[in-house]
């Protein structure tokens, strides 16, 4: 029987059997022992299932693994040591030195700097798009070198919420998988595969985690890529793997291909593998995602509210606000038409009003992180995206006044409280 994601949560991954312990257990072992050389070389050859060094995988992190799988809906998936490295593993796995592939211009500082200065180093090229922009338009970034689409559910920090059947149809088009970060909606809001998106990542510090105490990454992948079907486009994939005798990820694999190459081979000469330790505490904070992330929504509703009706603030982007120039789509694409609980706002005001704004906080800190528990804010025009130019920024959605709120889920009079006594000193 097919379980509801609130089941999932709590239950999915790990399913001891007779007498085995009913909570996860954290494997803190980086080896496994086996009866005879035999066993270990079929493992080597990829041609038994089995752990044998944690680099590769390891029993704790495959668990929370597949809980993260069974949200998305997926057929495999993989933990890495943050979500830094799922976005790179996710691309690297199907782009070499010669390739190209598209994204969206609003993504996540991080990731910006990743896809457009690191890989370009390693020789593989990326073309921004503004994904608010028409099919006709996107289409002219593609070229035949092109081997994704990549974008964001909700980006972050401008809250942009991405019209994923555009991008699936667009991506199909051109004979290439469309990747999504869906880390700010988070399964709980949106489970981009059911709009046709091929691969997912995660950045699993934020709300997956939800407690701030674990920094890590997901990837899952639907298995609905044919890779066959474009087996010149993807050789990677399609054509034997000289450092594993000769086999064939698809060939071998089927719809786990995907995964199980960037297990066997990214993830062995790479190495950025969770420890079993963060693994356990991803997997408490799953347990309670279900939970967390409605109240954040409807605590960051209410403050989204307050601040649009505050005529010391100047604009408010939220997508539960019907003004909102996506909340259609959010309705459209999200459970309960909820999105997460960040949302940007700029104030009426200098940019030094601003920043005592943000220093006369009380309760609501300043720091470099987004999606826990803790209600905190940030201004990524001089964090998270300091090395873009004011250009860059608003290309990239990001108003150079823009302050991103991280709504907790403290009791949210409190929240609005605070906001209020430091609006009051501006
Ligand atoms: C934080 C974040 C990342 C990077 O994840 P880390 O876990 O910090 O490496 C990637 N994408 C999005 C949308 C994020 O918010």
């Amino acid at each position: 029987m097919k379980q509801k994601r609130e089941t999932i949560c709590v239950q999915g991954g790990w399913k001891p059997g007779n007498g085995e312990p009913r909570v996860l257990p954290i494997y803190q072992s980086t080896t496994f022992k086996y009866d005879s050389t035999e066993q270990m070389a079929d493992l080597f050859d990829l041609k038994a299932d089995g752990y044998f060094y944690t680099r590769l995988q390891n029993p704790t992190n495959d668990a929370v693994a597949q809980k993260i799988c069974e949200l998305e809906g997926g057929v495999m998936a993989m933990l890495t040591s943050s979500g830094q490295a799922a976005n790179f593993y996710a691309v690297f796995n199907i782009c070499e030195a010669g390739d190209h592939f598209v994204c969206s211009n609003a993504i996540y500082g991080g990731t910006y700097n990743l896809f457009t200065c690191t890989l370009k180093k390693l020789g593989i090229e990326v073309t921004l798009v503004n994904q608010d922009d028409s099919e006709e338009e996107i289409q002219k970034a593609f070229r035949p070198n092109t081997k994704c689409l990549f974008a964001e559910t909700i980006t972050n920090p401008a809250c942009c919420v991405l019209d994923i059947e555009k991008f699936a149809r667009i991506a199909h088009k051109n004979g290439v998988p469309l990747i999504i970060d869906n880390t700010f909606a988070t399964p709980i809001n949106c489970r981009p595969f059911e709009w046709g998106a091929d691969i997912v990542t995660h950045s699993t510090t934020k709300y997956m985690d939800g407690h701030a105490t674990q920094v890590g990454g997901a990837i899952v992948d639907s298995g609905h890529f044919d890779w066959e079907a474009y087996a010149d486009k993807f050789p990677g994939l399609t054509q034997p793997d000289a450092s594993y005798h000769g086999l064939a990820y698809s060939k071998a694999f089927g719809k786990e291909a995907y995964i199980r190459k960037a297990t066997a081979q990214l993830m062995r000469d790479l190495g950025s593998i969770p420890s079993p330790q963060n693994a356990f505490l991803l997997n408490l904070g799953l347990e309670t995602l279900h939970l967390r992330v409605p109240r954040h929504c409807e605590n960051a509703q209410k403050v989204a509210e307050y601040l649009q009706a505050n005529e010391k603030v100047a604009w408010v982007q939220f997508s539960g606000l019907p003004s909102d120039p996506y909340y259609a789509l959010a309705q459209k694409q999200f459970t309960n038409g909820q999105s997460c609980g960040v949302l940007c706002f700029g104030l009426n005001g200098t940019r030094e009003q601003a920043i005592k704004f943000m220093d006369s906080l009380k309760m609501i800190a300043v720091v470099t992180h987004v999606a826990d528990a803790r209600s905190c804010l940030l201004h990524p025009a001089s964090h998270t995206h300091r090395q873009m130019s004011e250009e860059q920024l608003r290309e990239a959605g990001v108003q150079p006044d823009l302050i991103r709120l991280s709504v907790g889920i403290e009791n949210v009079e409190d929240i609005i409280a605070d906001i209020e006594q430091s609006l009051a000193l501006i």
